[in-house]
């Protein structure tokens, strides 16, 4: 792809998200707290945008472990830290590896400020320092696919079948952009129909369901197509498949959700180069997109790096005098960026 695609797609895929944190779910009232969060996922696949429909008491409980993710590791404690101080082998289900690993992290949720963690009788004992909330109530996949062709949707419809089977999350979705056309060309390819698709508006900020998804059913087991023979006169091979446990999906959808929660989707920035005299922003009718005053459009994380020819430090003086705050507008635009995503998650101090 051109580096004009990745950009075009860049810019949808913050757009999407944009929306979906201001509209989702499309069509009804915006009542529940969502977290967006993208390119995200499991070992095999990640998807483009990600949104959470939460409960909206049980987000407030969450933030009491702060705003970072508990990653896997954690998963394996805090969840299940007894009430009262306890062994922690006692206390923990059988981790399936060596418990030093998990002493080591409940020796990070000590440092973290999540776990009550003591030495007693010459044993580690723990106590949750808060119950672990139920915030996560469902997962809605979205590909974004701005120019939905026949060839695009070709590559995208074994994907989404995969994500069917699995039934990972509660929907999985298609977004691609409006054309203007009676009948959206998405709805003329040949596309899972348990998958929903979602016309776009970018200039508007505004979507339409052109076809509502399947609701799936992560709780129930799932099949992950392992093999899938291309059919036609010279394949006559078998699919090979495996069932996936509702367990496993239980405890992915967690780890997907907090992964989500630690970094929501304005983590862009951070690999962006926004110390470069030519970083800008640009406000649309979803919010602030990253705009490169030097190549005059939106930049994508990959290009917007240390190795960009076109990288220009910005002057010190924007970090002093110029500017009333520290940093320049790169800077200023990092403290919008976080100040919004930190008023997604309620409680957050
Ligand atoms: S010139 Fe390069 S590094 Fe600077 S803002 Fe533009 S893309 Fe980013």
């Amino acid at each position: 792809m051109s580096s004009r695609g990745y950009r075009a797609e860049f810019d949808f895929e913050l757009r999407v998200c944009q929306w979906a944190e201001r509209a989702w779910p499309p069509g009804q009232d915006h009542d529940r707290p969502v977290i967006v969060a993208r390119q995200l996922g499991t070992k095999r696949r990640r998807w483009d945008t990600i949104v959470l429909e939460c409960d909206p008491d049980a987000l407030r409980e969450r933030a009491q472990f702060g705003a970072r993710a508990l990653d896997s590791d954690l998963l394996d404690v805090i969840p299940h830290a007894p009430a009262e101080w306890e062994y922690y082998r006692d206390a923990l289900p059988d981790p399936g590896y060596p418990w030093r690993y998990v002493r080591e992290a409940i020796h990070r949720g000590d440092d973290r400020g999540v776990l009550d963690v003591r030495k007693h009788g010459g044993q580690i004992e723990i106590r949750q320092k808060h119950a672990y909330p139920d915030w996560l109530e469902r997962i809605i996949a979205i590909e974004n696919k701005p120019d939905l062709d026949a060839s695009a949707a070709r590559r995208l419809a074994p994907q989404l079948e995969r994500d069917v089977a699995l039934g990972l999350a509660d929907e999985v979705w298609v977004a691609t952009a409006a054309t203007g056309d009676l009948i959206e060309p998405a709805l003329l390819e040949d596309l899972p129909v348990e998958a929903g698709i979602l016309v776009i508006d970018p200039p508007a900020g505004d979507a339409e369901v052109a076809w509502h998804p399947r609701t799936l059913e992560p709780t129930n087991p799932g099949t992950r197509i392992r093999e899938r023979p291309a059919g036609g006169d010279n394949d006559a091979s078998a699919a090979r498949f495996e069932y996936v446990d509702p367990a496993w999906k239980g405890r992915k959808r967690l780890e997907i959700a907090e992964r989500a929660y630690g970094s929501g989707w304005r983590k862009y920035v951070d690999a962006m180069r926004s110390d470069c005299r030519h970083f800008g922003t640009r406000w649309t009718a979803t919010g602030p997109i990253p705009s490169c005053g030097a190549k005059a459009c939106h930049q994508t994380s990959s290009e917007c790096c240390g190795s960009c020819p076109q990288f220009e430090p910005e002057p010190p003086t924007w970090r002093s005098k110029g500017w009333p705050l520290s940093g320049g507008p790169g800077k200023a635009v990092e403290r919008v960026l976080d100040r919004r995503r930190r008023r997604h998650r309620f409680g957050l101090k």
